[in-house]
């Protein structure tokens, strides 16, 4: 559907407390994009994640399936996370919420794959909701666990200091065994991954891209990471320097990734479950080649920047509180 013709999205920020000394300050962030999205960002503590209703949605089981030759999808209904078998061990992107982690080594076990053959273990942003289970699968597997040096930190402290959450969402920490920068590549059994920094709703935000060949193609994948500028300040204090123009150049950088399938760190971003429901009723061609989604996705969220750094700018300009 058009982004256009939708309501406008709206980001709302609802703070619950329970008691100081037991849950902190317990906080959901809820952004509606024009696409039906809804993006939840929830919880305080690691144990917390299931005890909320938006985290545990997001987390609802899905049964593990093949999207494309040795391309596999290992997450939850929202939450996503990939797999990709290589004669020489599997690489893993993203491990979810805490809560995620054994989902996802159940749904690895019943592809008929071990955790121990898991080599490597690869990150789209250090939020919660995807980094949670990353200590997790290190444990059990022992693969590496390659990250940007932009979230390195969040990632060894368990999500400390975050710009814009602060302590309030936190995850168990994980211990990065190499830092990977802009357009370097990583290669396992035959496999190689590109990063490419996408940088603004994390410092190290990253997007991941391969190529899988399926019978006789050959795609361009895209694992494009969270390009939503959330409620985040853009103008003058910025959420952090530079954030803006981090943004900008990570829009640059999407456009320019050739993409068939496009796959991203929230379901709701690629249509999942529409798609998910397409190629277990046998659709051809395979509902996850969507270059059009892509490009649609990359002019949704671009829009939805611009939409607010002009706000802040107005806001900025009259003097005003800018808008949420
Ligand atoms: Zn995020």
């Amino acid at each position: 559907m058009p982004a256009g013709d939708q309501e406008s999205e709206f980001i709302q920020i609802a703070h619950r407390k329970k008691s100081e000394r037991e849950a902190g300050l317990r906080r959901i962030v809820a952004v509606k994009y024009s696409f039906h999205f809804i993006l939840w960002l929830a919880t305080t503590s690691i144990t917390l994640g299931q005890s909320d209703p938006q985290s545990r949605e997001m987390n609802q089981p899905v049964p593990p399936f093949r999207i494309a030759g040795n391309l596999y999808y290992l997450g939850a209904k929202e939450i996503c996370s990939f797999l990709i078998t290589t004669p020489q061990g599997h690489i893993i992107l993203d491990g979810g919420f805490a809560e995620t982690a054994p989902q996802i080594e159940r749904n690895l076990a019943q592809l008929g794959f071990k955790i121990e053959d898991v080599k490597i273990l690869l990150n789209s942003h250090a939020h919660l909701d995807h980094a949670g289970g990353l200590a997790e699968l290190k444990q059990k597997s022992g693969a590496k666990f390659i990250a940007s040096a932009g979230d390195a930190e969040l990632l060894r402290n368990g999500g400390h200091g975050d710009f814009r959450f602060g302590d309030t969402l936190l995850f168990p920490p994980v211990a990065i065994d190499q830092i990977i920068g802009d357009g370097e590549t990583i290669q396992l059994g035959g496999q190689k991954l590109t990063a490419w920094l996408t940088p603004g709703h994390t410092r190290g935000n990253t997007t991941w891209t391969t190529k899988i060949s399926d019978g006789a193609k050959t795609y361009d994948v895209v694992f494009a990471g969270s390009p939503t500028a959330l409620d985040y300040k853009l103008v003058g204090k910025e959420s952090y320097p530079g954030i803006a123009a981090d943004f900008e150049k990570t829009f640059t950088v999407l456009k320019k990734l050739p993409c068939d399938i496009f796959l991203s760190d929230h379901g709701t971003f690629f249509w999942f479950l529409k798609k998910r429901e397409g190629l277990m009723r046998g659709d051809n061609p395979n509902p996850f080649i969507d270059p059009d989604g892509y490009k649609r996705f990359i002019a949704h969220f671009e829009k939805e920047f611009h939409e607010k750094l002009e706000a802040q700018k107005k806001a900025a300009a009259s003097g005003t509180p800018a808008p949420e």
